[in-house]
């Protein structure tokens, strides 16, 4: 997958992940890698690799085509879907590439049981329960009638339960962790009673982190393995201190000029110099997944030094402040995340100025062609 046409390079630090992941091993154990979309944009395959070396033995991926993929790589240990089938042909794939889906209704449910016994197949499964996400899964009102149709379903056979936390990263909802956990425990004793036996999962990359309590058999950590420090910014910031980031990403600057006192730089005339300055005009814009959001609102890393952003980001082009910065030259490296000593940008930084979090950063900047550092 790309975008723009190269002038971005993404840089992905591949032993930063494998760090990452023993840092979260500390905490957890049996932590899957959770490498969806891309592995948040670092790519799939090389992620699934690098933690394979870690010893990972367990991956979960957002769609069946992603975990098609994966599978078809070589990869052969448990692959997670977690979005689970659709359609007939994604349980057909699920099958054929021994694939266990989070299964969280009963539509789904349904399609996958026809579709094991018209083709005679058996199919493992991750059944998938909501606590308080309200997006996917079973909720506990549901889990008698779940439990009866799954024995109607012999070909379908549970072998994992989750459910997933919304508010594992804020200290200011510690509370409603809690609240999801009790229901989680309690969805999984009826579960055991029924004689329906799983590995169950709750804690992503911040309740691993930070709620190791509710670590249970495995947990899911995502966002944690690329260097995104969940608690990024609130009180619990220390607990991600050791994680790495793991992308870089860098462009080269075009030109490099005067603004004179009172010009107007970029479209609309949005910024104006107070003094006179000297800018650098860089290759990178909203074409390349560089938000233009970022207008007047955020700084790159040249020479190790911060440059402000100067007016609107154009769609593949953005004017820095390089007035305080020597010897800066066409030609030379602008970082947009990452860079060279003090000045480095780290993930959370980016984000805040782009208006989002370090999840949607990767999964854009991302799309960009990547290279690794082993
Ligand atoms: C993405 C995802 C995770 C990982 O969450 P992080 O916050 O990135 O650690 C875990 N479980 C599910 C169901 C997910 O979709």
């Amino acid at each position: 997958m790309a975008i723009g046409y190269n002038t971005l390079e993404v840089e992905v630090d591949l032993g930063a992940i494998r760090n990452n992941y023993r840092v979260l091993c500390e905490k957890g154990y049996n932590v899957y890698g959770v490498i969806k979309a891309d592995a948040y944009g670092h790519g799939l395959i090389k992620v699934s690799r690098a933690l394979e070396s870690e010893g990972a033995d367990t991956f979960a991926v957002g769609t069946v085509a992603e975990a098609v993929e994966l599978r078809a790589s070589g990869c052969t240990k448990r692959i997670i879907d977690l979005l689970g089938p659709l359609d007939e042909p994604d349980c057909m794939a699920l099958a054929e590439n021994r694939i266990i889906p989070f299964v969280g209704c009963f539509d789904q449910l349904n399609l996958l049981g026809s579709v094991a016994r018209n083709h005679k197949l058996e199919i493992e499964i991750s059944l998938k329960f909501d606590t308080g996400m309200a997006r996917l899964g079973f909720s506990s009102e549901e889990l008698p009638d779940l439990i009866s149709r799954l024995e109607e379903l012999p070909q379908i056979r549970p072998v994992m339960a989750s459910s997933h936390l919304a508010t594992s990263d804020d200290p200011s909802y510690e509370g409603y962790v809690e609240e999801q956990t009790a229901k989680f425990k309690s969805i999984l004793d009826t579960l055991e009673l029924s004689g329906i036996s799983v590995e169950p999962s709750l804690a992503n990359s911040a309740g691993i982190l930070k709620h190791d309590k509710i670590n249970f058999c495995a947990q899911r950590g995502g966002i944690a393995l690329y260097g995104g420090n969940p608690f990024g910014g609130t009180e619990w910031e220390a607990l991600g201190a050791r994680l790495k980031p793991a992308m870089q990403v860098s462009t080269k600057i075009a030109s490099v000029h005067k603004l004179n006192k009172g010009q107007t730089i970029s479209y609309g005339c949005t910024y104006t110099a107070e003094k006179d300055m000297t800018v650098a005009i860089v290759c990178a814009g909203y074409a390349d997944g560089y938000s233009r959001h970022l207008s007047n609102n955020g700084q790159m890393c040249i020479n190790g030094q911060r440059a402000n952003i100067l007016g609107r980001v154009c769609m593949q082009l953005t004017a820095v402040d390089v007035s305080n910065i020597p010897d800066v030259k066409f030609g030379d490296v602008a970082y947009l995340l990452g860079g060279e000593g003090g000045g480095a940008i780290s993930p959370e930084e980016l984000a805040a100025w782009w208006g989002t979090i370090t999840y949607e950063v990767f999964c854009i900047l991302g799309l960009n062609p990547k290279s690794y550092i082993e």
